[in-house]
């Protein structure tokens, strides 16, 4: 087969978003294990995003998909169809990188038909190609622009334009909007989402930022030194984290150092160091827990309310308000307890709810179904 036919042919073979396995997949730099045995089923049109700290392997695991990094051990099969040893542009994959790498010597136009120029496509084909390309990211008319003629937001929807150009089965993106400020970030994640559901693509999103995680991805796998520590639905990972590490890694969490102890009834229950014995508590997950083991109790800070002293339930902590961190529709409280500092968040938009101020007495409380028991003591440590 020439290479041209090839080429063409990835271009036609798309529409509908590739279906994606991983299988036990390795990387291993000297002594570095820097992905180790990563096995994922990504569905087709399914938004996947890899979530983990700086150093988590992400960035290798794109490029393995990509074809720019081999495999130690592990197999990845695009629609079945195994490709450890197909050259990059022969995997019909799209790659937007942080870094837009754009050719800044090219006008906007010759910059996302190079990928339709490296597959040899005929002139004509090309150019309806690159103009619908620009109508996807609002960029028509913008065609005959030099990179540095354009605002950051805009060479970004440039390097989109060009990894979808050819139409790819599977679009990979590794942090690709990290360059951009605040705002525009925020923007852009509604119109990547937009463009995901035109296309039909199957999109694999490398992202350090769990709020892009959250909002963007059908699923998020959380990458951890290597390997996928969790995967499953934003809800799921949110609200039913499985270590530790993803607790504290995917919004915020009190941890509470503690001991699981045996009840009568045959259900692991905690208390808390600095907590009185007669105060065993439910976590939501007991079930999972090891008695006699020590623990990390885990609580949300929007989890967390803060009572008046008087008529407390027996569960609450007594503490003190040493810090309230106004935050316009909610305000952090920050309490001293015998069990440790935590935070609470409250909202403000509830007229009944008390304000508390520094130095206030405050009984803390938290509904059991909020508690997990983590036994891994390992956390990450949460993004700023
Ligand atoms: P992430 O993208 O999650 O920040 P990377 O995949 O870039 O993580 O890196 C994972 C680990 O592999 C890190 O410890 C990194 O230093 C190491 N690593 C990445 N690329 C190389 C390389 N080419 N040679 C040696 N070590 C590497
Ligand atoms: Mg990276």
């Amino acid at each position: 087969m020439s290479e041209m036919s090839e080429g063409v042919q990835v271009v036609d073979q798309v529409a509908t978003g590739g279906e994606v396995e991983l299988d036990g997949l390795s990387k291993r730099y000297g002594t570095v294990e820097a992905v180790r045995g990563v096995s994922l089923n990504i569905r087709r049109g399914e938004f996947l995003a890899i979530l983990g700290p700086s150093g988590a392997g992400k960035t290798t695991l794109l490029n393995m998909l990509t074809g720019f990094e081999e495999p130690t051990s592990g197999a990845i099969r695009i629609n079945g169809r195994d490709v450890a040893r197909l050259a990059p542009h022969k995997r019909g994959i799209g790659v937007v990188f942080q870094h837009y790498a754009l050719f800044k010597h090219m006008t906007v136009a010759q910059n996302v038909g190079f990928p339709l120029r490296m597959r040899r496509m005929p002139l004509r084909e090309q150019r309806s190609h690159i103009q619908h390309a620009l109508e996807m990211v609002k960029l028509d008319g913008y065609a005959t622009r030099f990179p540095d003629q354009l605002s950051g937001g805009q060479q970004q929807r440039v390097a989109l334009a060009r990894a979808i150009v050819f139409r790819p089965a599977l679009l990979l993106m590794d942090e690709p909007l990290g360059a951009l400020d605040k705002r525009l970030r925020e923007h852009m994640r509604v119109e990547i989402k937009r463009l995901q559901r035109n296309l039909g693509a199957t999109v694999i999103y490398v992202t350090h930022d769990q709020g892009e995680a959250l909002t963007m991805a059908d699923r998020v796998a959380v990458m951890n030194d290597g390997a996928v520590e969790q995967l499953g639905p934003p809800t799921e990972l949110y609200e039913r984290p499985v270590s530790a590490f993803v607790a504290d890694f995917v919004g915020e969490t009190n941890f509470f150092r503690g001991r699981t102890v045996l009840d009568a009834d045959g259900r692991v229950r905690v208390v808390l160091d600095g907590d009185r014995l007669e105060h065993r508590r439910d976590v939501d997950n007991a079930a999972t827990l090891k008695p006699d083991h020590g623990v990390d109790v885990g609580v949300r800070p929007e989890q967390v309310s803060l009572l008046p002293v008087e008529g407390a339930d027996e569960l609450a902590v007594p503490g003190t308000v040493s810090e309230v961190l106004y935050e316009g529709g909610t305000a952090l409280h920050v309490v001293e307890t015998a069990i440790g500092n935590l935070n609470a968040r409250l909202s403000l938009t509830n007229h009944l709810q008390t304000r508390w101020a520094v130095g206030d007495q405050v009984a803390v409380h938290w509904d059991a179904r909020a508690a997990r028991g983590y036994h891994d003591a390992s956390r990450g440590s949460s993004p700023s």
